[in-house]
């Protein structure tokens, strides 16, 4: 794939979040793994308004290597987890509503549903606070992420990595659905059941040849 047809695939994938609704005042960025670095969206600028020309790559050590506008605030955390994790293609950041609200409770979502297995292990994991766009967020982000493609970010949003760009939009999706069904759930002051460890290995398992991208 081009430089241009990745950059066209991640403006597709901004601008489908943001109609979703997952994206308030300008909120998110989204970036995909190349040669060199990894090319994320601009800072600040309306999904609407973004073409892939918009665009910047960054070096692992962060310069810049095309481009003329300001990459996303928060390319600490795209490039520490593209370091991390060298499975990593593609990363989804949101301020999806449901999970955003669950996020300023600074709790996880546990596997009250087997799908809650998409996003790698048998948790979504909350990190701990710290303010948008620093190296400490990164940090944080990177060791809640151990073993798991998705992870709340405290009192902010959500991370969803994938093995490609649908992958890591289709996590962040179904990170919006599960932490939305976790706070009804929590609403009627019933607790959920937990599916154990073992039953989310089965769920795991059987998912690796499911056809599920990601
Ligand atoms: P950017 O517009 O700089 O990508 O920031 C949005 C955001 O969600 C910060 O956490
Ligand atoms: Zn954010």
């Amino acid at each position: 794939m081009s430089m241009m047809e990745l950059a066209a695939e991640i403006v597709a994938v901004a601008q489908a979040i943001d109609k979703a609704g997952f994206c308030p005042s300008k909120s998110g960025n989204v970036s995909a793994r190349t040669e060199a670095g990894f090319l994320i969206t601009p800072s600040g600028l309306p999904y609407a308004q973004t073409t892939p020309e918009d665009l910047i790559e960054l070096s692992l050590d962060g310069a810049v290597l095309s481009g003329a506008r300001k990459p996303s605030s928060e390319w600490p955390f795209h490039l520490a987890i593209y370091k991390a994790r060298p499975e990593a293609q593609a990363i989804v950041h949101t301020h999806s509503p449901r999970a955003t609200a669950l996020s300023a409770t600074r709790r996880g979502i546990p596997a009250f549903h087997y799908m809650i297995a998409l996003c790698g292990g048998a948790d979504v994991r909350c990190a701990e606070y710290a303010t948008f766009g620093t190296p400490e967020l990164a940090e944080n982000a990177v060791r809640a992420l151990e073993g798991r493609k998705a992870v709340l970010l405290a009192n902010h949003g959500v991370i969803a990595l994938g093995a490609s760009l649908a992958g890591a939009h289709q996590i962040v999706a179904e990170v919006e659905n599960l932490a939305g069904q976790y706070l009804d759930i929590l609403a009627t002051g019933l607790e959920p059941v937990i599916l154990d460890e073992a039953e989310m290995a089965r769920v795991s398992a059987k998912f690796a040849g499911y056809g599920k991208v990601g």
